[in-house]
This record gives structure tokens, sequence and C-alpha cells, in this order.
């Protein structure tokens, strides 16, 4: 503890705005334990508290002062305002969050779980039409946030593709926006030019989301991962704070992992370790932006070294498609994420994630399959989390948060319960 004892717990109890005898009664001490650690240092009573009881007191502060965070950012208007690109509800980049509206967006998020867990269902959005443009190719995104937007009672209207849009007849960004906003509510672009999805949303007052910009950013991918870190960190009983990040694969064209430092970033005290083969490491912009705020940041090749300590183990895929001159054919075996090395020199604890899709093909040595029974593979439960992020991110951008407690009702089919013949291994822990 940097300052003294004494000054420690009185400047305790009065951020809390506790009495001694309250502030005993809060962190479970008899008072005359208190006034011995309250005694001036060297004086003959004078006892050390325990480690366990400044921790305590220092965790109570600390939920103190975010609460009052919260309590203030509720009355500085909407969380969209608080969020908006250039004045409007748009989001392009994980730039627009601070650690404050990116938690309020999760306990909105928190609030969809019902509905995505199909015991409840929602009409806020009745009416509402979402446009999806993917532009390149998708799965997971295009079909979650087609869904998020239906769960919450909106319909869908999707292109896909260069080939079936008027792009291909020579349309500009520009007109293809402004005609789209005359025909839908808000608009989730995927297009494999970085930066092209905010010229999109310069042509339009609609609420329009990145998807994914070439090799820009993906902010919706890193806001439910770091949902899934979050989830599953307060099932471990960690914190994120002080907690260490490795990162594998191609960091260079990768845009998940472009959004996820920078949103993890906004936490403290991390360490990330980024292993990459040569050639495929992280911009040196997106290092820069990351390092300011004190975190340590390692870059290995070697998988053993990252994976060494690591609370999170984070997989990508080689994104040969946004190859300009590399050479490389896929990650050597040596970077392959699999049963072996993760036993080997991984945490017992850690959680192993990857944004998907994964390449399965020989050769590719992607996250392996081998690890697909162990409870540490969080990929299918992040994949999952991708529906109530989406859809606390709708709610928001279309100013519906509020309606939707009081909007639920019973769902009127049977869904299984559980959704994967593997998930009944991780019954119990989600
Ligand atoms: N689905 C993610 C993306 O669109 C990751 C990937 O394609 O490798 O960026």
């Amino acid at each position: 503890m940097s300052v003294s004892q004494q000054v420690f717990l009185r400047d305790a109890m009065r951020r809390l705005n506790l009495t001694r005898d309250v502030f005993a009664a809060r962190i479970g001490v008899k008072r005359r334990a208190l006034d011995t650690w309250l005694l001036p240092e060297g004086s003959q009573e004078a006892r050390n508290m325990p480690e366990v009881v400044s921790r305590f007191v220092t965790e109570i502060v600390e939920n103190e002062a975010l609460l009052q965070k919260y309590a203030q950012s509720a009355q500085s208007g909407p969380l969209r305002d608080r969020i908006s690109y250039n004045g409007k509800h748009q989001l392009l980049s994980v730039d627009q969050f601070s650690r404050e509206s990116v938690e309020e967006l999760f306990r909105i998020a928190d609030q969809m779980q019902p509905i995505a867990r199909r015991q409840k269902v929602s009409r806020v959005l009745e009416g509402a039409v979402l446009g999806n443009l993917f532009f390149e190719a998708s799965t997971r995104t295009r079909v979650s946030f087609g869904a998020a937007f239906c769960r919450l009672g909106g319909s869908v209207c999707d292109t896909t593709g260069f080939t079936f849009s008027s792009m291909a007849k020579g349309e500009s960004i520009y007109d293809t926006s402004r005609v789209m906003s005359g025909y839908v509510d808000a608009l989730v672009i995927r297009h494999p030019e970085q930066g092209s999805v905010a010229e999109f949303a310069e042509a339009t007052n609609i609420p329009v989301i990145n998807g994914g910009d070439g090799a820009g950013e993906h902010p919706s991918q890193a806001l439910l991962d770091l949902y899934t870190i979050l989830t599953e960190f307060s099932r471990l009983g960690k914190l994120l704070d002080g907690a260490h990040i490795a990162m594998v694969g191609d960091l260079k064209y990768g845009r998940t992992v472009h959004s996820l430092i920078k949103l993890l970033a906004l936490y403290r005290d991390l360490k990330f370790t980024l292993v990459a083969p040569k050639g495929l490491e992280m911009p040196d912009y997106i290092l820069e932006q990351a390092g300011k705020r004190g975190h340590v940041i390692e870059q290995t090749s070697s998988l053993a070294e990252g994976l060494a300590g690591a609370d999170v183990v984070y997989a990508t895929r080689v994104q040969k498609e946004r190859f300009a001159d590399e050479q490389l054919e896929g990650y050597t075996a040596d970077f392959q994420v699999n049963k072996a090395i993760v036993d080997r020199y991984g945490r017992s604890d850690a959680i192993i994630m990857h944004p998907l899709p994964r390449d399965s093909r020989e050769g590719a040595h992607d996250l392996s399959v081998d690890l697909n029974h162990d409870p540490r593979l969080a990929i299918f439960r992040q994949a999952d989390n991708g529906i109530p992020v989406r859809m606390a991110i709708f709610a928001v951008l279309l100013g519906v948060e509020g309606l939707v407690q009081h909007s639920l009702r019973d769902v009127t089919w049977n869904p299984p319960s559980h959704i994967g013949p593997d998930d009944s291994v991780f019954h119990g822990i989600d």
C-alpha cells in the first residue's frame, strides 16, 4: 500500500460517507479492531490490518465510485448520445466507448438474455426494418445481427456480395447508402475496404453499424468478446483489471483483434502477449493506441511463451483473403492452439476464444477441434453472446432500451434446454 494504513482507511470512510461504527459493520470487523488499525503508525497499540481486509475495502470503494459514475452518466442523457459518431447514432469503431459506456451496454445485454435464451419474447422493434448489406463473406455476423433484430420484433432485408448488388453496375457508396436509407430503419454493413463503412455512414442519418470493414474494425465482435470475457471471468472469480491476455495468429489483418485490444485497453493494468507469425504482427498504430494507457505489451513468435500465464487465449484465423504480397500459406504447426500445448503451457483456468470461423482444412493449423470437449474452450458460448450484445446495440441505437423490460412475454414454443449436442459438457458452468 503506497499510503499509510491510517490514511487509506480514513479516505475510504470519507469516500463511502460512513461513520467508524457503520464502516466497521460494513467491512465485517469489530469496532475495536478498526480503532487499532486507525492509530498512527508507531503508536504502541497500533496493529496492521490483514491483507484481505485491505483488498475488500479497495473493492468496496471502487464499486462505489463506479456506481457514482453510472448515476452521473444516467443524468447526462441516453447512451446513444454518449457513444454517437459525428453526432449520429451509429457504431463504427470501439473508440466510441469508455469503460462506463461499454459496461452500461452490457447491462442492457444482460436484460436481453431471457430473449436470447428463448425464454421470453419482445416486440419493441415491431415495424422497424433492418438492411443487412454484406459485400464480403459472413455467416455469424450477418445471421446474428438479423436474428437479434427479429428477436426484438423487427424485420430484416438482406443483400450479399457485390455480384447481386447495384455496386456491380458501378453505383457509388453514397448513392447506395442514401437509397437504402429510404427503405430501412438501420443498416449493418460489411465491406472489404477499410474505412468504407464510415463512408456509408456519412451518406445517411439512420443508424449504421460496422459489421467489419476490411482489416479495419469489427466493433460488435469486440463487444461480444469483451462481454464473454467478463462473463467467464465472473464465473471463475477473476477480475479483468490486471489480467493477462494472449492473442494468437494473424494480428495484422485480423480486424477482430484490432477492435478487441483497443476495447480491453479501457481496463487497468493488463498484460498482452501477442503471438504472430513473422510478417503478421499487430500494426503499430493499434499498438500505440493500446499502449498509451500503460499496459504491458509483449510480442513473440513462440506460442508456448504466449500461453504461459495467460487468462485468455484469443486465437484467430489467418486472413489469406487480405494478403498482399505475403508468402505465408497459413499457420505452421507451431502456431496451432491445440489440447497438447494448452495442457502443457496454459493455465487450468484459462479461457480459449476465437471469433470464428476457424479454418478446419488440412494444413491450416487453426484452433484445433481436439479442444472441443475442454471446458476452457469458450468459442460457442462466445458466439452465442452475439445475440444479446447485438440486441443491446440495436436497442440503444434505436432508443428502445428502456422499453425492453416491460415488453417481455413468455415464449409459446419449447426450445431445447441445451442448444448444441456438446453443451451438456458445459452444463452448470454457464
Ligand atoms: N468473422 C471474423 C471477421 O469477420 C473473423 C474472421 O473472419 O476470421 O473478421
